[in-house]
């Protein structure tokens, strides 16, 4: 051992000894060369899935209390999140939307919360235009659910449609739920404004015979095709896109907590309307996703959110996509 400790130490004499001519030759100045920017930089981040052209967009994050989390002790919490350096209770969570210009078609997964839920969200619009696109140019909206953080970007602060030249796509068991004054009038009070919001933000598109919906699995556009993920709601939809042999499925919001449902995907959220139907929901697709090594995103995952999942003892974990160069 004390040959191991010799070469270090001289390493670190070394080093501090060239801390030292540093510091004796260039002292530090006060003054930076160049201003701080002080706000951050756009967030989009593009790949390609065969022919097809696929961006992240960036909505911003939402603090989700640990509270929120069901199915684990606050012992095991706190240790899972620990090990991915996370300090709870409250996580810091993104809130991403996905472009996918497929087929002559540009269609935009989820449109993220706007300003409702606080002003750390709602930056959806900004990044679409930072990535080259204007709201108008989008012919379809595909949502993988009906809460708010998915939909209010739906609409402008005005109340005007965000999308004006849009048509908007939700499975039709979601429909029935969130839109139905029925089911509304029976939830809850502070249940009542998540379906205000999702009544509020299809409107207009209904209004305009814009609004369209599903039942199962079906192709709604050149290469992308609907695959229900039920049990965060009643239709939450999952979106699989195809082309030239390669895939990435954005799957919504099958994790909220990455630090602790990979590890233990038996981890539902309070939002979860049919807790065991998304435990479930969760793990099957987990396991074939990291069987089949095929690409996913998610809206709560870390921005951009793209990855594999590798199987690991009892839980998984989240490889993510290092940032590339587009198609070099
Ligand atoms: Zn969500």
């Amino acid at each position: 051992m004390p040959s191991c400790r010799r070469p270090l130490a001289t390493f670190l004499t070394a080093l501090g000894l060239a801390f030292a001519s540093v510091a004796a030759t260039a002292p530090l100045t006060a003054h930076a060369a160049a201003p701080l920017q002080k706000s951050q930089v756009p967030g989009y981040y593009r790949l390609n899935v065969g022919e097809i052209e696929v961006t992240a967009l960036f909505d911003g994050v939402i603090q989700l209390d640990t509270k929120l989390l069901k199915h684990a002790s606050e012992a095991d919490i706190q240790k899972l999140l620990a090990r991915m350096f996370v300090r709870g209770p409250k996580v810091q969570t993104a809130v991403n939307a996905y472009l996918v210009n497929s087929g002559g078609k540009l269609v935009l997964i989820d449109t993220g919360a706007a300003k409702l839920f606080g002003p750390s969200l709602g930056h959806i619009l900004a990044n679409l235009k930072a990535a080259g696109h204007q709201p108008e140019q989008i012919d379809a909206v595909l949502l993988t659910h009906l809460h708010g953080d998915h939909t209010n970007g739906l609409l402008l602060p005005d109340g005007k449609p965000a999308f004006p030249n849009a048509e908007v796509w939700a499975a039709q068991a979601d429909a029935d739920y969130w839109l139905s004054a029925e089911v509304t009038a029976k939830a809850p009070d502070a249940a009542k404004p998540f379906f205000r919001m999702a009544q509020a933000a299809v409107a207009p598109y209904q209004q305009a015979g814009k609004f369209k919906t599903f039942s199962a699995a079906q192709d709604i556009l050149p290469g992308i095709r609907s695959l229900p993920t039920v049990g965060h709601t009643p239709g939450h939809t999952a979106y699989d896109i195809q082309s030239g042999g390669e895939r990435l499925i954005v799957w919504g919001d099958l994790v909220h907590n990455a630090s602790v449902q990979f590890a233990k995907p038996s981890v539902s959220i309070e939002f979860d309307v049919n807790q065991q139907q998304a435990i479930a929901t969760r793990k099957a697709f987990f396991a074939q996703v990291a069987k089949d090594k095929t690409l996913v995103a998610g809206m709560h995952l870390a921005f951009p959110g793209i990855g594999h999942l590798r199987a690991e003892g009892k839980g998984y974990t989240w490889v993510p996509l290092e940032f590339a160069p587009l198609g070099e």
